[in-house]
């Protein structure tokens, strides 16, 4: 394990597989507020991150890691500790703490290290993904769980050589702790006996997997998702992958991509339906309103047919950037009724 002044700065998991959780313990950094000219340190004192199973396999596969921000979140929030050298370690470890610019500085350093080995195991997780749980084209597998595909890929001859992210993740170690108090070591068998049969006092055993690489905590969740611990789904409106515990949910809970306002279990079903029905109800407006103003400049002429024919040429664009997702639902409906005013 590696310490640094008694700092361990490997990550503890534990999966809680009756609720659904995975507790994630690292290094703790106390990142002041403000930021300007003050300094954040890493404490020795530890911090659990609590979520859903399967959490940070999503957030990673629906990382842009071209994009350093979105490798900030990751690298800081899991990933840093275990990926950084033995020098930057000592350097983020050091007592009188770094400046937050200082620890940017060390982000995009490892974001151009790191960048192309994130977006290659990206890619073989979404296949290992693709394999096990998403596609349904093979014959043969009807009638095989997630987990029994992902065994059946594990034998084949040339998995080691398309997916190395398989092959170097491990655990160090595996503890089983024992029963562990809130307030007391236990020594002897009295003590013991003392303490189970004091009502005041909480037990617990816990597995608790040490890993020194950030991707066996990858590696967990994904043998979890493909146990089905939590279900992995892709959405049916945005496409993004999300988790859910109910096997029939199809829309995700994130803003949906054309709309801002709302999310994607929100405008999924209505959208679904007027798919369905040939109908979308800003396209139908954009319609009646088209017909209208041809009719006007038809009836009365002059000014009309300038308004006419500067809708034409103008809600076209406006049509297309809302087919095209460049505005919203929202942002269409509004300019089409302030068009409809006069
Ligand atoms: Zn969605």
């Amino acid at each position: 394990m590696n310490t640094e002044k008694g700092f361990n700065t490997a990550l503890k998991i534990h999966i809680d597989e009756k609720n659904k959780l995975e507790h994630v313990t690292r290094l703790n950094m106390k990142i002041p507020f403000p930021l300007e000219n003050k300094k954040v340190l890493v404490t020795a004192w530890e911090t659990t991150i609590t979520s859903q199973v399967g959490r940070v396999l999503v957030d990673f596969i629906e990382s842009d890691f071209n994009n350093i921000d979105d490798f900030k979140n990751i690298f800081i929030g899991y990933a840093m500790f275990t990926l950084v050298s033995e020098e930057d370690k000592k350097k983020l470890v050091n007592s009188k703490g770094l400046y937050y610019s200082e620890i940017i500085d060390i982000v995009k350093k490892y974001h151009n290290k790191l960048k192309n080995e994130f977006i290659s195991i990206q890619k073989q997780i979404i296949d290992i993904l693709d394999y096990c749980i998403f596609d349904d084209s093979k014959k043969y597998f009807e009638g095989t769980t997630s987990l029994q595909k992902f065994v059946f890929l594990n034998t084949l001859s040339d998995t080691k050589n398309k997916y190395p992210f398989l092959e170097n993740n491990h655990a160090e170690q595996y503890l089983v702790n024992a029963i562990k108090t809130h307030n007391k070591q236990i020594q002897t068998e009295e003590e013991l006996e003392d303490i189970i049969s004091s009502h005041e006092t909480v037990y617990y055993i816990r597995d608790t997997y040490i890993s020194d690489s950030f991707f066996f905590l990858l590696y967990l969740e994904l043998y979890h998702l493909l146990k089905e611990t939590m279900i992995l789904k892709k959405c049916k409106n945005c496409d993004r992958y999300f988790i859910t515990d109910r096997i029939a949910k199809i829309y995700c809970d994130n803003i949906a991509p054309s709309d801002f306002s709302k999310t994607c279990q929100q405008i999924g079903p209505t959208k679904k339906y007027e798919e369905r029905i040939g109908l979308d109800s800003a396209i139908t407006l954009y319609r009646k309103i088209y017909k209208k103003k041809e009719r006007l400049a038809a009836k009365k002429g002059e000014s009309y047919i300038q308004e006419y024919e500067n809708f034409k040429q103008y809600g076209k664009g406006m049509k297309e950037a809302y087919q095209t997702r460049k505005i919203t639902k929202d942002q269409f409906v509004k300019w089409l009724k302030d068009e409809d005013c006069e």
